[in-house]
This record gives C-alpha cells, structure tokens and sequence, in this order.
C-alpha cells in the first residue's frame, strides 16, 4: 500500500506570515526508509508532523491541497487511530515525556497501556527495548529529571515498544554522543530490517548515504529534490539550496576539480573506497604494461 500522497499542499501555522510548507507533491512507498533533509526552517519538521496529522489536528494553521495517508484523507483520521498506525519521535525530547508517569519504566510502558495490551506483555515489551537500547541504567528514574539525550533514549524507546509499522524519528541523535548516535543507527537499521516504513530527519548526511533508500531534499518549504539515494546526494542541486553533502561525496568533487575525477560520484565511505581501490587497481596495470 501507499503510505501517504501529497498533492499541492501548503500549510501555514496560525498567527505566521510565511508558509512552511509549500505546494508539496510528494508519493511515499510502504516499507522504505526515507529521509528528509533541508537547511534550518526549510520545512522537514513540519512535514513529519503532517504525515502523523499533528499538523494540522495538533498545530493549527491553514492546510491547502489534498494528503492521503495509509488510504485515508488526512483529515478523516481520528487523531488517536493515526497515532496506533504511525509512531513519531519528535525532535526536541523535552515534548515527548509525559509528565505523569514517575519512573522511566512506566513511560515507556505508557503507549502500550494505552493500546490495552496485557500486563504481562507490556513488561515483556519494554524490558525488550530497554536491553536494546542499553538503558537499564534509567528505568527506575524520573522521566522528568532525564537529561536531553537520555529523554531522546527514552522517547526512542517508548517508540520501539509501540512497534508502530511507520515510523517518524526527527533528528533522534541531535543530543546523543556518537556512541549512543551509533546505537540508535543500530536500531533504525533493524526496523527497516524488519520491513517498518521509516520517515527519518537527519541532517548528517553520511547516516543519511547510509541507511536510507531515497531522500526528500527540502528547501523554504519546497521539495527541490526526491528519488534514490545516490541520486539526490550527488546532485549539485543540494550546494545551490545550501545542503550539505556526504564528506566522500565533496571530496570527489574536489578530486573532480583538480582533473582525477573518481569513475562515479560515492556518497558512502565504502562506495568511494571501493572507486579508490578499482582506480589504484588500474593505475598498476597501467604501469606494468
Ligand atoms: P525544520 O524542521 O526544517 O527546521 P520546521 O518545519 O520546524 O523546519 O519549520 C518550518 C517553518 O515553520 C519555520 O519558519 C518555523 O519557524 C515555522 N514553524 C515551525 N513550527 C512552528 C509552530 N509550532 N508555530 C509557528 N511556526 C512554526
Ligand atoms: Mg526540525
């Protein structure tokens, strides 16, 4: 099935001059990792939300054209049933933590107890995704005295648990250290493993080259670029709109520049060490003969 189609949208939040979205026309696939990648305020935010119908049920504005989500117009959703479908962690972790629960272990239990699951499985469930997430450490904590990375954890996890087929993550490493930011990769690699359609934003892009299947470049609230991976991070079109792209990739550029262009543009590391190997391959041919 479609996951979502967009079709001219616009949507402006309430009391702003400025639409943060702008005639959208987006088609996304069950089953896939994308990524949404833009500058600072270009929008991405602001789309995950609407694919989860916080924009426009949550954050009102004006929403023009037409969104379809798993079937169904937007705007036919019951808020709470679009929430059992598609699992969203939100970008600033200070949001997502309930505030009524006094010990991490229950708010990450809280989502599962609101979908009436049993007792016994929901302790199942969550001492599962805190072993995943190697959290053992805060399960007895208060949510509410959590640092931002360890909320960033604990929302992540209250996801996982959910076990939601869609996924929305918005920035999930932004307060993590590069240690916890590879195992929450470790995570989101597993659930596409597992065939869940993940909607991730991310602006490191080397992650990006590296897990996702197809990218959705944003820029003022415009889609300049959507298709496979590899094609939209080595368009130039990325530099003109001021994203970044992956390290390998502007080093191929450079290498390009100065006459020793690579025989394909790499957006991962493994993609530009394989190029490397094959042309120091045939430069040794080239000296023997
Ligand atoms: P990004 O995630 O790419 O940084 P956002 O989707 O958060 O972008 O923001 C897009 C635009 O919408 C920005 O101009 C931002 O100021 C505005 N915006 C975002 N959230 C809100 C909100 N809740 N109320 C009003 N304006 C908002
Ligand atoms: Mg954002």
């Amino acid at each position: 099935m479609v996951l979502a189609s967009l079709r001219g949208v616009s949507f402006t939040y309430a009391y702003t001059e400025q639409p943060a979205l702008r005639e959208i026309d987006l088609d996304l696939e069950q089953g896939l990792l994308y990524a949404i990648v833009g500058p600072n305020a270009s929008g991405k935010s602001t789309l995950g939300s609407l694919l989860r119908g916080i924009v426009p049920h949550f954050h009102e504005g004006e929403l023009t054209g037409t969104v379809q989500v798993l079937g169904k117009n937007l705007l036919e959703w019951d808020p709470a049933d679009l929430s059992r479908e598609i699992g969203c962690v939100f970008e600033n972790p200070f949001t997502q933590i309930s505030g009524i629960k006094e010990t991490v272990f229950e708010e990450i239990a809280l989502g599962l107890e609101n979908l009436g699951v049993a007792p016994e499985q929901i302790i199942e469930r969550v001492e599962q995704v805190v072993a995943q997430l190697e959290i053992e450490a805060l399960i007895a904590k208060n949510p509410n005295e959590l640092s931002g990375g360890q909320r960033q954890k604990v929302a992540f996890a209250s996801i996982i648990a959910m076990d939601a087929d869609v996924i929305v993550i918005d920035e999930p490493t932004s307060q993590l250290d590069p240690e916890s930011s590879d195992a929450v990769f470790a995570i989101i690699a597993d659930l596409k493993a597992r065939g869940k359609s993940i909607v991730l934003i991310e602006h490191k892009m080397d992650l990006v080259a590296q897990y996702a299947d197809r990218v959705i470049a944003l820029a003022g609230g415009r889609v300049v670029l959507e298709g496979p991976t590899l094609e939209v991070l080595s368009s130039p079109l990325l530099v003109e709109h001021d994203i970044a792209q992956p390290e390998v990739t502007v080093l191929a550029g450079m290498l390009a520049d100065a006459g020793r262009p690579l025989a394909r543009v790499p957006v991962t590391r493994a993609d530009a060490a394989d190029l490397l190997r094959d042309r120091m391959k045939g430069a040794r041919r080239a000296d023997r003969s």
